[in-house]
């Protein structure tokens, strides 16, 4: 069994199909999945697609593209939202400097709203980061010496230094199909550094479907592909690298065992 700790199931490509594609994921052996927020309007949306299905998750945040959107996102709502027994993480949130969809200004002052939010109510904050890594390893180093907050690097495509001032900090790292591709050396290199007890695997579907399966539209189910590919590079048994990242994911969303009912 394992679990995508990253999708966007009301995405098109997903959400047309939804109970199909949460089907497909439970044969491939794929026991649960956080669908991922990324902008205020799609909280219900999200909220009641975990609703709908027992091992379906929820969160709520406000992705680094959308920040100029959401100029007057404040922790309260975030808090009030993450209220929902479903809720179990504040994201996705972060700095991104690669595609500046949004303000970087505006990124940050976001970033830092998801954070307290994150703090206050101990769910924990999944970090967008891409092009941004002095930014984002002062800021988490300076909301940390504020107050603990439990976090997760989604998706990682950082440098080994980034990975390694983010897991100094506490946080968990996840892999998504990226690191199968061709040109990933780099990524692989660090995706074997990182220890097996802060190792997540993720999706982050309809994007970056994980070889053999490039070119469709990804979907909770491929992260099977992912996490075979990690294991053979880890040289770790492909069993031993299921119950490790499953562990890792239920305790980092520790409230995901809460209300698995
Ligand atoms: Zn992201
Ligand atoms: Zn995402």
């Amino acid at each position: 069994m394992l679990i995508d700790s990253h999708c966007h199931l009301n995405y098109p490509g997903l959400v047309e199909d939804e109970e199909a594609v949460i089907a497909r994921a439970h044969e491939a052996g794929v026991g649960a999945m956080i669908s991922i927020s990324t902008r205020e309007r799609e909280w219900d949306a999200v909220i009641a697609g975990a609703e709908r299905h027992r091992n379906v998750f929820a969160t709520v945040g406000i992705h680094p593209h959308e920040a100029d959107q959401h100029p007057d996102i404040d922790t309260a709502r975030l808090v009030a939202a993450a209220g929902h027994p479903k809720v179990v993480g504040i994201g996705e949130t972060g700095l991104d400097y690669y595609y500046d969809k949004s303000d970087r200004e505006r990124q940050r002052r976001s970033f830092r709203a998801h954070i307290a939010a994150s703090r206050e109510t101990q769910l924990p904050l999944i970090v967008h980061t891409r092009d941004a890594e002095d930014n984002t390893i002062e800021m988490l180093g300076e909301e940390m010496a504020e107050g603990a907050f439990p976090m997760v690097i989604h998706c990682f495509t950082g440098s080994t230094r980034l990975a390694e001032a983010c897991l100094a900090l506490g946080a968990y790292i996840s892999i998504s199909g990226i690191v199968t591709f061709r040109n990933a050396a780099a990524l692989q290199e660090t995706a074997r550094l990182i220890p097996a007890d802060r190792l997540l695997v993720e999706t982050d579907s309809p994007f970056l479907a994980p070889v053999p399966m490039r070119g469709r539209t990804c979907e909770p189910g491929y992260v099977v592909h992912t996490a075979r590919f990690l294991a053979d590079l880890r040289g770790e048994d492909y069993q031993d690298l299921e119950s490790i990242t499953v562990n890792n994911t239920l305790k980092l969303f520790s409230k995901m065992s809460e209300n698995c009912g």
